[in-house]
């Protein structure tokens, strides 16, 4: 028995990763995203069955991510894609892990970490297209004299992100793709031609947009079952994913409070009739964001009710009035469904005015993960 946990349906996420496989095609490499714990849901389970699914190469943010992985006993290329630091230089050659390269003054710092060990080290340089993030902004020359001078690394791949893939109203990806056309034009007239080059996280994928595949996409969140909401006239889904994750939490205590009642911190909520107050086993600490105080929701014997009041660090009250059966020890839905009730990360995040991504990867240690095949 557990107070909070949830629950993975590795099908799922398996059917999500055929899905999207399925829109690139045969010829577009997919470099499954597992960052940030597989945005909540379990890094190496999930890795586990991806592979099992005929995943390629994985991605993660960072060296320590991939060094769990390569201890886990997985051989697959991984792409460390956050950027590092010279203190991680060590682990990215000793487990064989490939970085992503962000500037040409950290390409000379790594090939001269390269030279050092005497071995050749593989790389992707990152372009920014526009993003304003990580990436070169580098002149085409000077990135192609970097890459010459470079001579203990080997570049395998070209990529750069993009900032608003999700925006059908603005020219940002067009300019971007374009940008990063050009760049890959101008060091293939150097004679420079990486094998793989790649700008696409989940939303160009599920949104079909094929001119932006490269020959390798890197989804995250779309793995999970998530698209982030569209601006603008989106194209038709190209593909169907659906979320894997539930999370529960039980009732540890009920009680009845009276009209004008105060629940919680700062008394934020107040009750308008004679309630029944439930308070479930997760807080903020757990990741039910604080914001979603007074805001959010969770499924109830099959109905949506409101949290009430403030989200507390590892309690939260809902209000059960019209929920007579709930005793305590019975389950709550945080995120999920019972029978017709929905609601999702997203319907969450949306309450708590964050994204679908900072709820799933927010959901903390303490809440067990359960898995289901
Ligand atoms: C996290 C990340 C991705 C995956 O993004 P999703 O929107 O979750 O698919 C792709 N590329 C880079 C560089 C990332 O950091």
């Amino acid at each position: 028995m557990q107070r909070t946990w949830v629950e993975i349906d590795l099908s799922r996420i398996a059917a999500n990763y055929h899905a999207l496989a399925a829109v690139v095609g045969p010829d577009v490499t997919l470099a499954a995203v597992v960052k940030a714990d597989a945005y909540g849901h379990g890094a190496i389970p999930v890795a586990r069955r991806l592979a099992a699914e005929g995943a390629a190469r994985f991605a993660v943010s960072c060296a320590a991510e991939g060094v769990q992985l390569r201890e886990a006993g997985f051989t697959h290329p991984i792409l460390v894609m956050g950027g590092f630091a010279s203190f991680e230089m060590d682990a990215l050659a000793d487990y064989h892990l490939t970085p992503v390269v962000h500037s040409l003054a950290t390409l000379h710092h790594f090939n001269a970490f390269a030279r050092n060990r005497s071995t050749t080290l593989p790389y992707h340089l990152k372009i920014d297209t526009g993003m304003g993030r990580l990436g070169t902004r580098a002149a085409v020359d000077e990135i192609i004299a970097a890459i010459g001078d470079a001579s203990s690394l080997q570049l395998a791949g070209l990529m750069s992100h993009l900032a608003s893939a999700t925006d059908f109203t603005t020219p940002q990806t067009a300019d971007q793709i374009s940008t990063f056309d050009s760049t890959r034009l101008a060091l293939r007239n150097a004679g420079i031609q990486p094998p793989l080059f790649h700008l696409s996280s989940s939303a160009p994928i599920v949104f079909g947009m094929k001119p932006v595949f490269g020959n390798m996409v890197r989804p995250g969140l779309a793995l999970y079952g998530y698209v982030s909401p569209a601006i603008g006239d989106a194209p038709p889904a190209a593909a169907q994913v659906f979320p894997a994750l539930t999370w529960k939490a039980r009732i540890l205590e009920i009680k009845e409070v009276g009209v004008g009642s105060p629940v919680g911190y700062s008394a934020r909520w107040r009750a308008q009739r004679i309630s029944r107050i439930a308070v479930i086993a997760t807080g903020y600490a757990d990741g039910l964001p604080h914001t979603a105080s007074n805001k959010g929701h969770v499924i109830a014997a099959g109905r949506i009710v409101p949290i009430t009041g403030a989200v507390s660090m590892d309690l939260t009250s809902i209000d059960i009035t019209d929920c007579p059966s709930l005793q305590p020890g019975d389950a709550v839905t945080l995120i999920g469904s019972e029978g017709e009730a929905t609601y999702s990360a997203e319907d969450l995040a949306r309450e708590a005015g964050i994204i679908s991504y900072a709820v799933l990867c927010g959901i903390g240690n303490r809440v067990a993960r359960v898995y289901r095949d």
